[in-house]
């Protein structure tokens, strides 16, 4: 089809000027028959990649997505741009669904979105109808390597011997390398094009704060924009509960939104959050997919995410205007224990530890945020960004040896049995009971690390763990071990090169979260 043709066509049925990057070529693709991988990032436009394809098409096009909750909202839309779409889905009744297979029987529609599980119901109307494209959203959920693998989608294989003819897309927006060839032979594509789309969202800032007394840093954060909305993500129901209470009682308008929450009340907010009559949302990764507000100017990590998609994904919801927008993610070791635990217990246990380790790596990182999280996408870039904290605040080295080999006697001396906090009491000298109760006033290297805060001394033993020297035996009690390296340190001269603490809020230098 001419370019003149598809713009006119993009004009005509969604309003639209002009094609996003790689959108027309993956339409092209599409229309000459061929398989396809979209990779685009959330609110890159993916789904015009095969509606306007399913106006232009002599059949009906399948859309299989996972999201049985927004397939009306997208239909609904559709339907308001004049075109002929319907839904599947097991929210239906049996007759709400016969009507619609009846419809797509008399070709009375050219869209049709379906739930994997729910592909069977169509069964005898494939029989009856041409099917022009299969559009397969949040293609990721085929892989498990993926970070969102659904069982339901494993079948999806099946379409290309059922369809061989007919062209399969494929659309994510969180696949890494791995990720997008498993998804390609999963779904047995044909000699698939790949589009891969930049996930560089230059006007996203990028932050990493020491999870110390969060709740007052967010708070300070949020009184300082007034009039800017945002979302504090959170891992539990529980935290996003008490935030959003403790942020109401300060007078910010903040409403909180989980899954367990009733679906009337869960739409109620995201409607108030979307019209800016809800300032904040505290929410767990439930809150956004779907969620089209182009203005949100602030995305905070409460808690460490599980992996870097579902991190890119979520702190992308931010700034789809395109104007500055700020992300903050607040990392403690805390999170990471508990991640780890629900990571080691759960399905591809060693996947999502590996990918649970990336994320930490890149909240640990030393170097320019964005280079991280953009090579984590295949995406080489020379330049720093100058738009991350690192970008903006180098850390500085120093010669940290001697506090390694306190710190690391100091572990030793507690014969390895006790957690990071005790650690860091014993290192100080400190006069607390438990200390007294073990006796350990009495040991050696009790206090040689008295003229540090408790504040630095919890950075320099996380640098320490993340160095390899020591670790977190997380499976019994989070005691802090030595590896086999802290030997280097303790007895073959080995230098440790340490960051200075960034001091990023003094007075609350003695709270305790680990
Ligand atoms: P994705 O599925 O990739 O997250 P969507 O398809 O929902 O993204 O599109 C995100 C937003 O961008 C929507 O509001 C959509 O209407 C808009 N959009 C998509 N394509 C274009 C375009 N070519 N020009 C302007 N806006 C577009
Ligand atoms: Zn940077």
């Amino acid at each position: 089809m001419t370019t003149d043709l598809l713009h006119a066509k993009l004009k005509e049925n969604f309003g639209f000027e002009k094609f996003r990057p790689n959108q027309e070529n993956i339409i092209n693709c599409i229309l000459s028959g061929k398989d396809t991988l979209a990779i685009m990032p959330t609110g890159g436009g993916k789904s015009i990649c095969f509606q306007l394809p399913a106006l232009v098409l002599p059949g009906i096009t399948i859309v299989i997505s996972p999201l049985i909750a927004l397939m009306k909202d997208q239909v609904d839309s559709l339907k308001a741009n004049g075109i002929a779409a319907c839904f599947i889905n097991s929210s239906q009744s049996g007759e709400e669904q016969q009507l619609h297979i009846q419809n797509l029987k008399d070709n009375k529609v050219k869209l049709v979105y379906v739930a994997p599980e729910s592909l069977s119901f169509l069964e005898n109307v494939f029989n009856q109808v041409v099917v022009s494209l299969i559009a397969i959203d949040e293609a990721h959920c085929i892989s498990a390597w993926g970070h969102d693998f659904r069982p339901a989608y494993t079948n999806l294989g099946y379409l290309k011997n059922r369809f061989p003819s007919t062209p399969i897309l494929g659309l994510t927006a969180t696949a890494d390398k791995a990720t997008r060839t498993d998804i390609c032979n999963q779904l047995n594509l044909s000699s698939p094009k790949i589009f891969i789309s930049s996930f560089d969202r230059k006007n996203l800032s990028l932050e990493v704060r020491p999870a110390l007394d969060r709740v007052k840093q967010i708070i300070d954060f949020i009184k300082n924009k007034p009039n800017e909305s945002g979302i504090v993500y959170c891992l539990s129901r529980k935290t996003t509960e008490e935030l959003s209470e403790k942020l109401q009682k300060i007078g910010i308008n903040a409403k909180s939104y989980h899954a367990g929450l009733d679906n009337k009340i869960r739409a109620k907010t995201q409607d108030e959050f979307i019209n800016d009559d809800c300032q904040v949302v505290c929410a767990t990764i439930a809150f956004g997919m779907g969620i089209d507000k182009s203005n949100v100017r602030w995305v905070i990590h409460y808690n460490l995410p599980k992996n870097i998609e579902g991190y890119y994904q979520e702190i992308g919801r931010a700034g789809r205007d395109g104007l500055p927008s700020e992300t903050v993610l607040f990392e403690s070791y805390g999170d990471m224990i508990q991640l780890q635990k629900f990571a080691s217990g759960g399905l591809n246990a060693e996947v999502q530890l590996a990918k649970l380790e990336r994320m930490k790596q890149y909240a640990d990182a030393l170097s320019c945020r964005r280079k991280i999280l953009l090579s984590y996408f295949g995406e080489l870039v020379s330049e720093n960004c100058g738009n991350c904290d690192i970008c903006k605040n180098p850390p500085a080295f120093f010669d940290g040896t001697i506090i390694a080999q306190k710190a690391l006697s100091a572990i030793i001396r507690l014969q390895e049995s006790e957690a990071l906090p005790i650690v860091v009491d014993f290192l100080r000298g400190s006069k607390n009971v438990y200390i007294f109760e073990k006796g350990y006033q009495n040991l050696k290297t009790y206090g040689v690390g008295a003229d540090i805060s408790w504040y630095d001394w919890n950075q320099y033993l996380i640098q320490l763990i993340n160095l390899g020297y020591c670790e977190i035996a997380f499976h019994q009690q989070n005691k802090i071990k030595l590896t086999p390296f802290a030997n280097k340190v303790l007895f073959e001269g080995e230098k440790v090169q340490l960051t200075t603490v960034q001091k990023i809020n003094k007075e609350t230098s003695e709270i305790k979260t680990a």
